[in-house]
């Protein structure tokens, strides 16, 4: 049965009407428009290009731009969290009465989902956290991504969940035989679970697991 919850970070762990989320990209917008000469109005396009050829925005920067991670990181998510969120100890409760071990896998970067933990007061809840340099760069939804986590916890697919609020990382999870469960807006074409914040958890997993004994 189930031993590990895997959860994504933003718009997920904490609500999208936080901002947070939106701050960065923004901040990565701005990034672009410094580093190249895409222009501004052309900027929302190329990032889904990249994020459906590299995973993500930084892939394709790395690639086509040559830019380096490190800074890319440092520029983008220069932002002062606790400005967005806050310690919020219903959740916390939430999360703790799960019976699952807990993990973090998200395509930013360590120091910041560490910080983002912490400031919303649940980052010892979780046992190990993945973000987008264990991935080499390449995070969700590529396949390679979900197999590198599922392979350093020692688990297969069908001992975990996975809870994103993306539906193309939803369905990258169940591309890798994870049971996955959309946060946010539903219903999505091809994706069974679906909850719309975090308070519905326990719900939808005894859910799942009556459905998989029935
Ligand atoms: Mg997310």
């Amino acid at each position: 049965m189930f031993r590990y919850l895997i959860f994504d970070l933003d718009n997920t762990l904490y609500p999208k009407e936080a901002g947070l989320l939106d701050e960065i990209n923004r901040q990565i917008d701005l990034y672009i428009g410094q580093k190249t000469n895409i222009p501004k109005s052309k900027i929302p396009k190329i990032r889904l290009d990249y994020c459906q050829k590299y995973g993500t925005t930084l892939g394709g920067m790395v690639v086509h731009h040559k830019i380096d991670p490190k800074e890319y990181f440092r520029d983008a998510y220069n932002i002062n969290i606790a400005d967005y969120l806050k310690p919020d100890p219903a959740q916390a409760k939430i999360l703790e009465g799960l019976n699952l071990k807990k993990v973090v896998f998200s395509n930013s970067p360590l120091e910041y989902v560490e910080e983002v933990l912490d400031t919303l007061g649940i980052k010892d809840q979780f046992e190990k956290i993945y973000d987008i340099y264990f991935c080499n760069l390449v995070g969700k939804p590529n396949l390679s991504s979900y197999n590198q986590v599922l392979a350093d916890l020692g688990i297969e697919g069908n001992e975990c969940l996975f809870i994103d609020d993306m539906p193309s990382n939803v369905l990258g999870g169940e591309a890798a035989g994870i049971t996955s469960i959309l946060i946010g807006e539903g219903p999505v074409s091809n994706i069974s679970w679906v909850i719309s914040n975090l308070a519905e958890l326990p719900m939808i997993i005894s859910q799942i697991k009556d459905k998989l004994t029935a």
